[in-house]
């Protein structure tokens, strides 16, 4: 496509979204959509203030964009962007589509992908509707979403865009807007996924590329939501606790026991890893029970002084980790606990019966 002066625009697709950490299912999807609609280049931005995130320890923009420089590293067609940070405030997709599709110089036809998870709940995104209209909209169908439930949504949310009969998957607007629909092979893989196994001591090698695996591990990234490694051996320098271990874990213990949770067992991790004193390893009946207790444990305990300084994966429920700094608690969906198996990844670390140990302590 060529634009009003007779040049040829440079088809960009932009990848954006909080990257924290970038992974494989990214590149493998852009590398996809790089390759099926003859993009000259793909642009990662890694979003400064994710506006759906913004309330959560978010690791900082500038560890995020060096492990995408990293993963693009010495592939030509691949560009990391810092965009959304000169912006500073909120990173809204919309604001970022159209400083770039009016930055001078050479002009740029954008393709704008988005996983079919991220599109189905566009309609929260700021000024949505000009997403397709700004860019061509390439959502990549993730498992579960059939193409039929993204073509419903496309449907819903923009009443305005017809399928084109002689082109499968590509919907458009008399406004020139274009959708398009494709598929990508499946790596199911999260940056949620891959914080919880640091944050547990499970490998993530192969998930995320080498040289990313080797940032985090030289920044400890993911291992605390707080620097908790930082701190290992300067117990002196700690700031006094309102509640000792022991009294924390005993009331997240009843708390478990208090919303039916199963199979409960407890990790003594302080001569193993200094990733954690304890782990807490439960299970719920259904993904729900899961997602309830997690809510349930989050509100009370706070109540009592106890801080829950991060939770991960409660938009799934099948492996919801409550991050309480000395004490990680690992709730799953009982059919997931054994895909992870903590229990035997840590076995050598002694089972823990608080009621004995308290005494012995005393
Ligand atoms: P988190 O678990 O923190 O939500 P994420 O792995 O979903 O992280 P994001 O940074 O939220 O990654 O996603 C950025 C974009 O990448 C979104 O459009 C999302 O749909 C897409 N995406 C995420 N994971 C994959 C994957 N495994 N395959 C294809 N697309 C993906
Ligand atoms: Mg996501």
């Amino acid at each position: 496509m060529t634009d009003r002066s007779g040049s040829r625009q440079k088809k960009i697709g932009i990848f954006g979204g909080t990257l924290n950490p970038i992974h494989f299912g990214h590149l493998r999807a852009a590398e996809e959509v790089h390759e099926g609609l003859a993009l000259d280049q793909v642009w990662f931005l890694p979003a400064f203030v994710p506006p759906h995130k913004a309330d959560r320890n978010l690791t900082s923009f500038i560890h995020r964009i060096r492990m995408a420089e990293l993963a693009v590293e010495g592939i030509s067609h691949f560009r990391v962007s810092g965009l959304e940070a000169e912006r500073q405030g909120p990173s809204y997709s919309v604001d970022t589509l159209a400083e770039l599709s009016c930055r001078a110089g050479e002009p740029l036809r954008l393709f704008f992908m988005v996983g079919s998870d991220a599109f189905l709940e566009i309609t929260s995104w700021k000024d949505y509707q000009r997403l397709p209209v700004l860019s061509e909209l390439v959502v990549i169908a993730r498992p579960p979403d059939s193409e039929q439930k993204i073509a419903a949504g496309i449907k819903r949310m923009f009443p305005d865009f017809y399928p084109d009969m002689d082109r499968p998957g590509l919907f458009l607007s008399a406004q020139g807007g274009r959708i398009r629909i494709v598929h990508s092979t499946h790596l199911e893989i999260s940056s949620t996924d891959i914080r919880k196994r640091v944050r547990s001591g499970l490998s993530v090698r192969f998930l995320v590329p080498e040289k990313v695996r080797s940032y985090m591990v030289i920044n400890n990234l993911y291992v605390s939501s707080i620097g908790r490694a930082d701190k290992q051996g300067s117990d002196a320098d700690r700031p006094a606790q309102a509640l000792s271990d022991m009294e924390m874990l005993n009331s997240i213990l009843e708390e478990i026991e208090n919303n039916k949770g199963e199979d409960t067992c407890v990790l003594d991790m302080r001569d193993i890893s200094p990733i954690a004193d304890f782990f807490v390893i439960a299970q719920g009946r259904s993904t729900r029970h899961v997602q309830g207790m997690a809510s349930k444990m989050k509100k009370d305990l706070s109540r009592k002084g106890i801080k829950c300084h991060s939770v991960e994966g409660e938009v799934e429920g099948k492996w919801i980790l409550m991050d309480f700094e000395d004490i990680v608690v690992h709730l799953f969906y009982k059919s997931v606990r054994s895909f992870y198996d903590l229990e035997g990844l840590w076995s050598e670390a002694p089972r823990f019966t608080p009621e004995r140990d308290r005494s012995d302590h005393n």
